[in-house]
């Protein structure tokens, strides 16, 4: 793996998804300060989705301008990604790294919870980051290149009070990254997930200000630069990633326990067998679908798989 201080990005072209401030602004900083062409898509709104303008994303735009970088502005939703993914062809004529950055958050317990909170999470979150891979991809395909990051959260990974429409959109990009992983690999689209950790107007509020000196954005772009550097080979991976700690998350399945699938199979025959399905000591890592399907296959419980 070359060191993050060498990775150039020069000809290539960047869109950095919520640019406009937190981490995305550090990202398009970053990119732009190594030789690429940055897309700096913002809608300019509150952390909570509401209202807009084109005064974020300029900003970032100038300020990688007056360093000597090239950079445009974007002004449309993520779930405008044909728009987002046209500003990058329409000026550089290209695109090969898309991070998926832009969010927000409507954080109320669930049972206040309105429509409203859940759909316009999901539409960011979720349909954001489709909208905006899927318009990127065709080209990816066409160049047998392309470098994806998308961002998901603790609270997605493991729960958080009042964030249960954000939680399930953050955990939702994680499934979402290894599938387009999966599909993207023949082509060399290597796709990952970052879960991360910073300071910015999502984390000032509850975060007392010695721990958010330390949780500066600028320490998860190393991660990032790495991931979507032409040197990457990690694909379908998700990091957790802030205030210069990085860790890699997998699943973990126990052994589990087999019960004979035929009419023995009763509500009554689980306690048989509960401390066996529960037993982490034996754990393994699945990958895909096809790990269990090949467990249930050694244990004869299906026929094998003709070669
Ligand atoms: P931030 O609010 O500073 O940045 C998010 C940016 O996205 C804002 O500039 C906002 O205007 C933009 N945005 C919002 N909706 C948009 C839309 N529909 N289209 C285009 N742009 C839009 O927050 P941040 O902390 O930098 O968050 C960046 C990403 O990291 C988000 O996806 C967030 O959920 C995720 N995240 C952050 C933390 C953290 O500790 N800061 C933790 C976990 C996940």
């Amino acid at each position: 793996m070359a060191s993050p201080q060498e990775l150039r990005f020069d000809g290539q072209t960047v869109v950095v998804t919520g640019a406009g401030g937190g981490l995305g602004k550090q990202y398009a900083l970053f990119y732009g300060s190594r030789g690429a062409n940055v897309v700096v898509n913002d809608l300019g709104g509150s952390f909570k989705g509401e209202g807009k303008s084109t005064k974020a994303a300029d900003v970032v735009v100038e300020e990688i301008r007056a360093k000597g970088g090239k950079a445009v502005g974007n002004y449309d939703s993520v779930e405008n990604g044909e728009a987002i993914i046209e500003t990058a062809i329409k000026n550089f004529g290209r695109v090969d790294v898309l991070i998926n950055n832009a969010g927000i958050l409507r954080d109320i317990s669930f049972k206040n919870m309105k429509d409203q909170d859940w759909d316009l999470i999901m539409a960011v979150h979720v349909r954001g980051a489709y909208k905006c891979a899927r318009a990127a991809w065709p080209y990816f395909r066409r160049q047998k290149y392309g470098r994806v990051i998308s961002t998901a959260s603790a609270a997605g990974l493991f729960g958080n009070f009042g964030q249960c429409n954000y939680s399930a959109a953050k955990l939702a990009l994680v499934g979402f990254t290894e599938t387009l992983a999966k599909e993207g690999v023949k082509y060399n689209i290597l796709c990952n997930t970052i879960a991360p950790i910073a300071a910015s107007r999502m984390t000032e509020t509850i975060m007392p200000p010695d721990v958010l000196q330390v949780l500066k954005p600028e320490w998860v772009v190393p991660l990032v630069a790495v991931l979507t550097h032409k040197s990457n080979t990690e694909t379908g991976s998700l990091y957790e990633v802030g205030g210069g700690h990085i860790a890699k998350l997998r699943w973990e399945r126990s052994k589990g326990a087999l019960y004979k699938a035929d009419s023995s199979l009763t509500p009554g025959s689980i306690p048989t067998k509960w401390n066996e399905v529960n037993d982490f000591s034996q754990p393994e890592y699945p990958s895909g679908p096809a790990n269990f399907m090949e467990l249930l296959e050694a244990a004869q419980q299906l026929p094998p798989n003709d070669p």
